[in-house]
């Protein structure tokens, strides 16, 4: 394996520990010599500079390991539970001994020793460890006797996070998504959910799991709760609804927001209120910005739904959602078929209608023919609010004329225009 992290001191090398990595650059596999703290003989090191860098951190809690071991002695019976019961009991009386609660890498030493997944054997000469995940260590004995390789996928899933994480990148979790997710209905699954609001932008398949997981980890419960709500057709009676989250880890209290995916969706009038907001914001821009068209397959550059300075991201199921809801109140229509493109107009196409008519009555030209070009661009209307319409949405305005007898789209020469009656 690759050697992953160059031998540079990691800032935040306390994060986590791996009993086959050195503990504090994270290298590891078959081309790095470890050698064990010959203290406590618990945490590796590659070097002597690195150990020296741990040392002032790890100093009393070596010093704690080698007093309680002398009189706690592990028993190995082949029961795994017991075994880590008895790992259990060991970190509780370093904890006493230390007169502090153990860290969680330091937990995690006891937890996961370096030693061989099946009988325990911890002599390091005898282990070899699994150079995919670095998780797992086996003594000769037992090299092929379980089957690793399912478990592998997700342990080296969750190391390659971990490598990820220490090394700064991405390090903060963008879940403002969560605040614009309408229809809950549509997703089966968590991966439907993630691949349309996760917003995760990857080329690499390790990367997007990382990235997923990293943000499921957070979901599944709110989700899971809400899919039974779902499946048992349950409606909060009241608003208010109260969720006690027990035994909260540090992982709910910093990811609250979580469950608020759950006041959000079944609330007919709360998501009513989000559409509502949505659609006045859509014919906002598009009134100021003047344009009409809405491509659904390129929302990710429209600053309207994907707006990182206010970490906007809307996923393109929401964009439809909107549009439809635009189209209902006849202030959009899809262009085309498979309803990727659609023309949006701030005041609805009767109304358009109307306004032209009124202008055209009140400035004269009632019975004479203006071209496309005079309404939108030409000086009669600089100060009418029709001024640069869209084309496709004037000829749709002037279709309403047409159908209320009021005015005649004509054509000539390469030019198109109306008549008004
Ligand atoms: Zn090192
Ligand atoms: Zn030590
Ligand atoms: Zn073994
Ligand atoms: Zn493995």
């Amino acid at each position: 394996m690759e050697l992953e992290t160059k031998n540079k001191i990691i800032a935040n090398y306390n994060m986590f520990f791996y009993a086959t990595m050195c503990h504090v650059c994270k290298r590891f596999g078959d081309g790095v010599c470890l050698k064990k703290c010959g203290g406590c003989r618990m945490i590796a090191y590659c070097n002597r500079q690195h150990q020296k860098q741990h040392w002032s951190q790890h100093k009393s809690l070596c010093k704690a390991i080698q007093d309680v071991l002398q009189g706690f002695k592990m028993e190995d019976h082949g029961i795994s539970e017991e075994w880590d019961d008895q790992k259990l009991n060991l970190i509780l009386l370093i904890s006493f001994k230390l007169g502090r609660p153990l860290e969680m890498y330091e937990k995690e030493t006891f937890q996961f020793p370096r030693e061989c997944i099946v009988c325990h054997e911890q002599d390091g000469q005898s282990l070899e460890d699994c150079q995919s995940c670095a998780s797992i260590s086996f003594c000769k004995d037992h090299k092929n006797s379980i089957k690793h390789k399912d478990t592998c996928v997700f342990l080296e899933l969750c190391l390659r996070s971990n490598l990820l994480f220490i090394n700064g990148e991405n390090n903060t979790l963008d879940m403002h998504y969560l605040q614009y997710v309408f229809d809950t209905d549509i997703f089966r699954n968590m991966n439907d959910f993630i691949n349309a609001y996760g917003n995760i932008q990857t080329e690499s398949e390790m990367l997007y799991n990382i990235l997923a997981a990293r943000h499921l980890q957070y979901l599944t419960r709110p989700l899971t709760l809400f899919h039974t709500m779902q499946i048992l057709d349950y409606i909060p009676q009241r608003k208010d609804l109260v969720i006690h989250v027990l035994a909260a880890s540090y992982v709910e209290e910093t990811t609250l927001m979580t469950w608020e995916i759950l006041l959000l969706q079944p609330h007919a009038d709360t998501r009513a209120k989000q559409i509502a907001a949505w659609k006045s914001l859509v014919l906002e821009y598009y009134r100021i910005t003047k344009q009409a068209v809405v491509d659904v397959r390129e929302i990710h550059t429209n600053p309207l739904f994907n707006n990182a300075s206010i970490n906007r991201k809307l996923p393109s199921e929401a964009v439809l959602v909107i549009l439809e809801e635009l189209g209902k109140s006849g202030n959009a229509s899809p262009l085309d078929k498979t309803k990727q493109r659609w023309l949006v107009y701030w005041h609805t196409l009767e109304e358009w209608g109307d306004i032209i008519y009124n202008w055209a009555q009140e400035n004269g030209f009632t019975g004479s023919v203006c071209t496309f070009f005079e309404l939108t661009q030409g000086e009669d209307t600089n100060e009418q609010e029709f001024n640069g319409l869209d084309t496709e949405v004037l000829i749709r305005s002037l279709k309403t004329l047409e159908a209320a007898r009021k005015a005649e789209i004509i054509s000539f020469d390469d030019n198109q225009g109306v008549k008004f009656f």
